[in-house]
């Protein structure tokens, strides 16, 4: 019993030892600065999808557009089809614009 108990305790003190060894062993690879780096990039990576995302869940949730309106090329409004003023090489303008 206390050979199976010991056995596992060393072996995590060697892992312990040689991980402690590797860090220090990057961190004066690494000390010109290329650490923070990609600590950086791993931060601004991780944080830009998600606001991708959540952007584009509101863009569709914010324009339920119907099949009777349109949305403005100039203003991005969503209008009637009724105020449209004119259509020009796929782009839709509004009385409003257009006035
Ligand atoms: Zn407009």
């Amino acid at each position: 019993m206390a050979t199976d108990y010991d056995a596992p305790r060393k072996t995590d003190e060697d892992v312990e030892q040689d991980s402690i060894q590797e860090l220090q062993a990057r961190r004066s690879d690494k000390s010109s600065g290329v650490v923070d780096e990609d600590e950086t990039e791993a931060a601004e990576g991780f944080e830009l999808p998600g606001a991708d995302l959540s952007g584009e869940e509101l863009a569709v949730r914010v324009l339920p557009r119907q099949a009777d309106e349109f949305t403005c090329t100039s203003c991005f409004l969503v209008h009637h089809r009724s105020q449209l003023a004119y259509e020009k090489k796929g782009q839709m303008i509004c009385t409003e614009c257009a006035a």
